[in-house]
C-alpha cells in the first residue's frame, strides 16, 4: 500500500495541478497538507508587516476553498500552523508516507523551506513538478543563466520555438485515508492581528479556486471585456479595465496555462485581435520576470540591484510615511495608494506611478517600497514585484504623476479613494495645491514638493482653469 503527501504551496488549486495528478495516479492513498510559515506575519525593521491582513484574509479564502473542493472529490486538507518543517516530517512518519509531491519553488525563502524538510526526510521519495509559468521551464530555449537582459531578448526566441503544455483536467476522486481531520485555518490572532484589522479587511477579491474560474469566465465569455483589454489596461478605476486575474495567479489558484486555452478559445470563437495577444504577451512578461530572477536570485532584492548600481537615495523616515499613508499631496499618487491600503490592490498604472515617485522624486530607497508592496498586495509574487520595482528604480527614468493624471482622465477615480477631494469637477482636482482659495476649503495636504519636470502639466491645468 503505498501513502502519498502533496503538500500545497502556491497552486492552491485542483485544474491543471500537475503534483495533485500525479500523486492521485501513483498513489493507493494522498494526504494532503498546506502550512502556514509562522515569519510570513512578522513585523520587519521598517514598521509594517511582511504579510498583512489582506494577504492574510486573502490566503484563508483561498485555502478554505480548496479544503471545500478536495472534500467534494472524497479528500481531505490538512491545514497546519506550524512550520512545513515540522509538520511534513510528523506527517510522514504518522501515515506512513513514502512520497511527498509539490511545485517546485524558484525564490530562495521557499528553495530554503524545500531544502530543509527534504533534509529531514532523506528516505522519503520527493517528487517536484514546475507550475508556476506558462512556458514550462523545460521548454524555454534558455538555461537559468542565460536568460537574457531584455524582454524581447527572451519573448521572441520562447514564444516561435516553443508552446504552452497542455493542461492537467482537475481529478474527480481522491483517495484519502478515512481517519484524517480537516483542520481550520488559524485564527488571525496567533499572527498578531486584531479583531478590528481582520472585520475591516476587504480584500480586493473573494479568493479561491472557485472565484477564480468564474473571474477567467466572467472577464472572457461572460463579458468580453477581453476584446478591449489592449486599450483599457492602462485605467485605475473598476473591475473590467484589466483581467484581475492576479491575485489567483499569485496564489496558484488559477493556473497561466489555463488562462492560455481559454484566451486561444475566445480567439477561435469570439475574435481574435491586438487584446487577445496582449494578455498572453502579459503572461509572458511574468514568466520572464520568474525566469530572471532566478538568474539573479537574492540579487534582486538588494538597493544596488543586479547590476550593482548605485542610485542618490535620501531616505527620509517623513516622506516614506506620508508615501506609505497616501497623503503626499498629490492625488494621483495617494489615491492609488489609499486604494492600496484599503483593498490589498494597485492598478499597473498606479504601481508605475507610485514607485517612479518614490525612486526619483522622494529618493526612498527602492526596496522599502517593494517591502511595503510585498506587504499590502493581494498578488504579492516574489519576481514580479521586485524585478518591476527594479526596472522602474534602474532601467526606465521617470513617469511624471500629474502628466498621467491628466492623461488617463483620473479625476473620478481620485474621488473614489480621496474623500476630501469629492466635491472638485474639474481639473484642479490632479493638482490641487495650485488653488489656494480651494485648498482652503478643503483638509488636504499641500505636496511634499513640486518639481519643475512637473512645469509643463501644472502650466496646462492652470490654462484650463483660467479659460
Ligand atoms: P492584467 O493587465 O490583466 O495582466 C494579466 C496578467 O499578466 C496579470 O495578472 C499578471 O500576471 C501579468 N502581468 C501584467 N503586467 C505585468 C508586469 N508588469 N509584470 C509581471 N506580470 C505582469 N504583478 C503581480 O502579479 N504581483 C506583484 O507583486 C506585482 N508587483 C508590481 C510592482 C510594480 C512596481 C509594478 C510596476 C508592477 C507590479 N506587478 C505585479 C505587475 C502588474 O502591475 C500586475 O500584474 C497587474 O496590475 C495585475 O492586474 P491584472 O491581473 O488585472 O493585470
Amino acid at each position: 500500500m503505498k501513502t502519498s503527501l502533496v503538500w500545497f504551496k502556491n497552486d492552491l488549486r485542483l485544474h491543471d495541478n500537475e503534483a495533485l495528478c500525479r500523486a492521485i495516479a501513483d498513489a493507493d492513498e494522498v494526504i494532503c497538507c498546506y502550512c502556514i510559515e509562522p515569519q510570513w506575519f512578522d513585523e520587519l525593521e521598517l514598521g509594517f508587516k511582511k504579510a498583512d491582513i489582506h494577504r492574510f484574509k486573502f490566503l484563508e479564502q483561498n485555502v478554505n476553498d480548496l479544503q471545500a473542493n478536495l472534500e467534494n472529490i472524497g479528500g481531505q486538507l490538512i491545514i497546519s500552523a506550524e512550520s512545513a518543517l515540522t509538520t511534513i516530517p510528523r506527517l510522514v512518519e504518522k501515515y506512513q508516507v513514502k512520497a511527498i509531491y509539490a511545485e517546485q519553488e524558484y525564490a530562495s525563502e521557499e528553495l530554503n523551506l524545500l531544502k530543509q524538510v527534504t533534509q529531514k526526510l532523506p528516505k522519503t521519495e520527493l517528487q517536484l513538478f514546475w507550475g508556476k509559468t506558462l512556458y514550462h521551464i523545460d521548454d524555454i530555449p534558455f538555461s537559468i543563466h542565460n536568460i537574457p537582459l531584455t524582454s524581447k531578448a527572451y519573448r521572441i526566441p520562447t514564444t516561435k520555438t516553443s508552446r504552452p503544455r497542455q493542461t492537467y483536467k482537475a481529478p474527480k476522486f481522491i483517495n484519502s485515508p478515512k481517519h484524517i481531520v480537516a483542520t481550520k485555518f488559524p485564527s488571525y490572532k496567533a499572527y498578531g492581528f486584531n479583531c478590528n484589522d481582520y472585520n475591516n479587511a476587504k480584500p480586493f477579491l473573494k479568493g479561491g479556486e472557485s472565484e477564480a474560474l468564474e473571474r477567467l469566465e466572467h472577464y472572457t465569455f461572460g463579458t468580453e471585456n477581453l476584446s478591449g483589454y489592449r486599450w483599457s489596461r492602462n485605467k485605475s478605476l473598476g473591475m473590467d479595465y484589466s483581467s484581475k486575474f492576479s491575485p489567483y495567479l499569485a496564489v496558484g489558484s488559477l493556473s497561466p496555462r489555463t488562462i492560455y486555452e481559454t484566451v486561444k478559445q475566445y480567439e477561435q470563437t469570439v475574435t481574435k485581435n491586438q487584446s487577445t495577444w496582449w494578455l498572453i504577451f502579459e503572461l509572458v512578461w511574468r514568466d520572464y520576470f520568474t525566469f530572471k530572477g532566478m538568474r539573479f536570485g537574492n540579487l534582486i532584492f538588494m538597493t544596488e540591484g543586479f547590476k550593482s548600481k548605485s542610485l542618490d537615495f535620501e531616505n527620509h523616515q517623513g516622506k516614506f510615511s506620508r508615501w506609505k499613508d497616501g497623503k503626499t499631496g498629490i492625488p494621483f499618487i495617494d489615491a492609488h495608494i489609499r486604494q492600496l491600503n484599503q483593498t490589498g490592490y494597485m492598478s499597473n498604472r498606479g504601481r508605475v506611478n507610485c514607485s517612479s515617485y518614490f525612486i526619483h522624486d522622494l529618493k526612498i530607497d527602492w526596496t522599502w517600497g517593494a517591502a511595503y508592496f510585498e506587504s499590502k498586495l493581494i498578488d504579492y509574487d516574489v519576481t514580479s514585484n521586485w524585478l518591476n520595482w527594479h526596472v522602474q528604480a534602474f532601467e526606465i527614468y521617470y513617469t511624471n504623476p500629474v502628466h498621467q493624471s491628466l492623461k488617463y482622465k483620473a479625476n473620478n477615480y481620485i474621488i473614489k479613494w480621496i474623500d476630501e477631494l469629492r466635491d472638485i469637477k474639474d481639473d484642479s482636482i490632479h493638482a490641487p495645491w495650485l488653488f489656494p482659495e480651494l485648498m482652503e476649503q478643503i483638509d488636504y495636504p499641500n505636496p511634499i514638493a513640486v518639481y519643475k519636470k512637473w512645469q509643463r502639466s501644472i502650466n496646462s491645468i492652470l490654462k484650463k482653469a483660467l479659460s
